[in-house]
């Protein structure tokens, strides 16, 4: 079969042709440590109960329209006042689209710090918007008087700022972040993704700006299976945007699943607080060894650069070894001899060590 079509050629929107699709690799039995999961299960007793769950709920009947409980629920755990709307997307990614939607025009910019998570700008284009990326300055800091200019220059109707940023995984100065909300004559999205990892939270900007939402999600925290991202804000702007979302993104099982998980909060609270101690050994580790550069994170990622030339082969080295981080030599120009290494077990962590001692001759 050919993969060239004169008829698709012609009528699929040029900038889609020249878009390459979102690549997970084949994870087969290695060692996953390339897509922020957390690579803890549940303890068997709330496996069972889940299990009971799952066999009361009716897949015959659509889901709950508005699922005011289980919104209800994360307001609650996620220490969010009641005043402001929730909206649930099939993970925040169907979130970011929803809004990208509802602000998209021609002649209308999505701006963000670069680099940043890849999503901003792929979904800019899905929706026919321009794309505006700012570069980020020393060790990643947030380039204010660029991002200002930017923004003067452009007039983004939507601005995301990820905090704690990926693929970075630091945070920017809060009076930066302020600057931004306060500058954007637009939406302003404060993507909360990495929460769980670090101590600062943006929810007080809300009440300090009118354009600024604030974006979470369960996927980096473990439940990454279930896709389910939330979005806290003023109901002005989900009135809206709950227009633009597929009646029922949110189906029954993942519906059920997140009401009982957030009855054991507790436990997932206890798997990302143990992960924020194993990163602290894992960079410890990391810094001894000889890279260019190991970044502090605030996220439950570490961002390290080889030496000039080096990843792409300590990349394969892992991978020959069984273990999978992401390479991000050549996504972007300050990413250069990059890797990124999600955090795991005590266990995972100690193997990519062991594999990186092997592969950089430590
Ligand atoms: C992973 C990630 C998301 C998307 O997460 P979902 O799984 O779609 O909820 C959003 N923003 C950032 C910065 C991320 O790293």
């Amino acid at each position: 079969m050919t993969d060239s079509n004169p008829i698709v050629q012609q009528w699929i929107r040029p900038e889609i042709q020249a878009l390459k699709a979102y690549q997970v690799p084949p994870a087969g039995n290695m060692i996953k440590l390339d897509a922020m999961e957390n690579p803890y299960r549940w303890p068997q007793y709330m496996v069972d109960e889940w299990l009971e769950v799952l066999r009361a709920t009716p897949i015959n009947r659509y889901p709950d329209p508005v699922a005011a409980e289980l919104k209800e629920e994360l307001s609650l755990r996620m220490g969010v006042d009641p005043a402001y709307e929730v909206m649930l997307g099939n993970g925040s990614d169907e979130l970011i689209q929803i809004m990208a939607m509802c602000l998209a025009g021609p002649d209308r910019t999505l701006l963000a710090p670069e680099p940043g998570f890849v999503m901003y700008r792929m979904i800019a284009t899905f929706c026919g918007m321009h794309y505006r990326g700012v570069p980020l300055g020393e060790d990643f800091e947030l380039d204010l008087p660029a991002t200002l200019e930017a923004i003067a220059e452009n007039q983004p109707a939507l601005v995301f700022l990820a905090q704690p940023n990926n693929p970075t995984g630091n945070l920017f100065r809060l009076e930066s972040v302020r600057a931004v909300c306060e500058a954007a004559p637009g939406l302003v999205v404060l993507d909360e993704a990495y929460m769980a990892f670090t101590d600062r939270q943006h929810l007080e900007l809300m009440a300090d700006y009118s354009n600024v939402v604030v974006m979470r999600t369960l996927s980096k925290m473990g439940l990454a299976g279930l896709r389910l991202g939330i979005l806290f804000g003023p109901r002005a702007w989900l009135q809206e945007f709950d227009k633009v979302r597929l009646p029922y993104n949110i189906n029954v099982l993942t519906e059920a699943s997140v009401k009982f998980a957030l009855t054991h909060y507790d436990v997932i609270k206890a798997q990302t607080a143990e992960l924020r101690a194993n990163r602290a050994e894992l960079l410890a580790a990391l810094q001894q060894l000889p890279f260019a550069r190991v970044w502090p994170s605030e996220a439950n990622f570490i961002l390290a650069r080889t030496a000039p030339g080096q990843a792409g082969a300590i990349h394969q080295a892992l991978k020959t070894a069984g273990i999978l981080v992401k390479c991000l030599h050549g996504a972007h120009p300050q990413l250069e001899d990059c890797l990124r290494f999600t955090v795991g077990t005590a266990d995972e962590n100690r193997l990519l060590l062991q594999a990186l001692h092997g592969a950089m001759d430590a």
